[in-house]
């Protein structure tokens, strides 16, 4: 390994080429090795978080060029004022999880029945409207936040994912960690790990996660926020860029899924 680097991978613009080629080539083996039928060949899901009008105006479009479906997790108050948009969605076969009605990250103090009711259940109501009783029911964490009320940081998640239960929710997504293995999905559905693009993550290191997928046959999640135009964030990417990690994803050779559609491939 020359140098360091921070996910413990070799990354260097040199050994780019070499590694797209591994990339693509390592397809055929790949499949022809896989023991793991869940996600033989590696899977990835294209998530976007907050339900931010550059979604439905720039990302939307995109995938669909592309025929790739996206999973947006959606916070009401920004989704609100066109909702009837966003109700469209999932009849072009695209995904549309919780992202809380108006996306607390401090929840220290909350008590869990009443973060239910008033971030969750409006929501949730909505989804069963638009998205129909056989929808995905899949939520990402605001802020990456899981220390829901009092108590040691395990309490608190422990807390949380009981309450998710008891809303019918079946899997959460962080944004953070490696692409995950299967047997990880299926013993901790609520937590699952994702990379969230141009904050940290340059392109350079969602090609390596990709890849890392690839050859593990992982299942990669990659996060994005704002697309294009808009307030200015450490998330955001430009419309030409979204574009290229698109083409980079149907570069890959991995199956572009759903959250909700690789959660059932996993019986999960
Ligand atoms: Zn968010």
């Amino acid at each position: 390994m020359v140098g360091r680097h921070e996910k413990g991978m070799d990354v260097n613009r040199r050994n780019f080429a070499a590694g797209l080629a591994t990339l693509l080539l390592a397809d055929r083996a790949a499949a022809a090795t896989a023991t793991d039928g869940d996600i033989a060949a590696g899977a990835v899901s294209l998530t976007y978080d907050d339900g931010l009008p550059s979604h439905l105006d720039v990302a939307v479009p995109a995938l669909e060029r592309r025929g790739l479906r996206g999973t947006f997790y959606v916070t009401w108050e920004n989704i609100a004022a066109r909702a009837d948009d966003w109700a469209g969605l999932p009849a072009r076969g695209h995904e549309l999880g919780a992202h809380t009605v108006h996306h607390p990250c401090n929840i220290g103090q909350l008590d869990a029945r009443s973060f239910a009711d008033r971030e969750f259940r409006p929501v949730e109501t909505w989804l069963d409207r638009v998205a129909g009783p056989g929808r995905a029911r899949d939520f990402a964490y605001p802020c990456d936040v899981t220390n829901l009320g009092p108590g040691s940081p395990n309490a608190q998640r422990a807390r949380y994912e009981a309450m998710l239960r008891g809303l019918g929710i079946r899997s959460a997504r962080n944004s953070e960690g490696p692409p995950n293995p299967a047997d990880w999905v299926r013993r901790h559905p609520f937590r699952l790990q994702a990379l969230a693009v141009g904050y940290d993550a340059q392109p350079l290191d969602v090609f390596n996660y990709l890849q890392r997928a690839r050859v593990e046959r992982r299942w990669a999640i990659l996060v994005f926020h704002q697309v294009g135009g808009g307030p200015e964030s450490d998330g955001a990417v430009t419309a030409t860029q979204h574009d290229a990690l698109l083409d980079m994803v149907l570069a890959s050779g991995l199956a572009s899924r759903t959250v909700g559609e690789q959660m059932r491939s996993l019986g999960a």
